[in-house]
């Protein structure tokens, strides 16, 4: 029964997804129409249509993109990871464009972390997820810390930035499907974020406060092997 309830959220959830994905991919088609009837009754073709028209493709390439990772099968790659490595992989990835926006990534990871099974690179578009976020939340600088706990026999990422926070009417909304307060958002981070962490039997919770900054908190079960440390 438990199953079932699941298979039908699974359809309720696709079905808003497919209405959102049609509702967010006919804006651009639109403009790109217009754009296209534009030139074709004109004599001249008008060079300055052509950026605008390739903002608009890639716009649509970006949002089917973000739209097909969530539509891929349930991970086959589960294994042992040190998520440790994992977190200091992203870390580097998103240096350069924590740089460029003056923000500053400490991970402050004294101790190493028990294993977790996991699939790797879904970890990974979870961590680039939250902190691309914690990112563009600090239009002006600042610092996301990271940092792991153990609760039992789960572990706790903390993902904090320094950003503007969520407004309590909107926090709510935050992760559901193509809710974004961004201009050139998706709104699909965060649900793919969930998504994968509800595959890992972990959790996602976000605390804001708004003017002081944001808190993103993973939970994940420690691997069986891991056995009772002092972690
Ligand atoms: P997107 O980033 O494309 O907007 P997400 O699902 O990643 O989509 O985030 C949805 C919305 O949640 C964002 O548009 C923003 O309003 C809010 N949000 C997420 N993370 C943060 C954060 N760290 N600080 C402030 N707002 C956030
Ligand atoms: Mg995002």
């Amino acid at each position: 029964a438990e199953e079932l309830l699941r298979n039908s959220d699974r359809l309720a959830v696709t079905g808003q997804l497919a209405a959102g994905l049609a509702h967010e991919i006919r804006n651009p088609l639109t403009a790109l129409k217009g754009f296209i009837q534009l030139l074709q009754s004109q004599q001249q073709a008008n060079k300055a249509y052509y950026p605008i028209m390739l903002t608009e493709l890639e716009r649509i390439n970006f949002i089917v993109n973000e739209f097909l990772l969530l539509s891929r099968p349930r991970p086959a790659n589960f294994r042992e990871a040190d998520l440790r490595i994992v977190i200091e992989h992203v870390v580097t990835l998103l240096e350069t464009q924590a740089i460029l926006n003056k923000v500053h990534l400490v991970f402050e990871q004294p101790l190493p972390i028990p294993p977790i099974r996991c699939d790797e690179n879904q970890m990974k578009q979870v961590f680039i997820n939250i902190l691309k976020n914690a990112i563009e939340a600090m239009p002006h600088g600042g610092e996301v810390t990271i940092r792991a706990a153990k609760a039992g026999d789960r572990l706790l990422v903390r993902i904090a930035d320094q950003g503007g926070g969520i407004p309590d009417e909107l926090i709510q909304q935050v992760g559901q499907p193509f809710f974004t307060t961004k201009e050139t958002g998706t709104g699909l981070g965060l649900m793919i974020c969930h998504n994968i962490m509800e595959n890992h039997e972990g959790k996602l919770k976000i605390r804001s406060v708004p003017n002081e900054g944001t808190t993103v908190e993973l939970e994940l079960p420690f691997s069986p092997s891991a056995g009772s440390g002092t972690y």
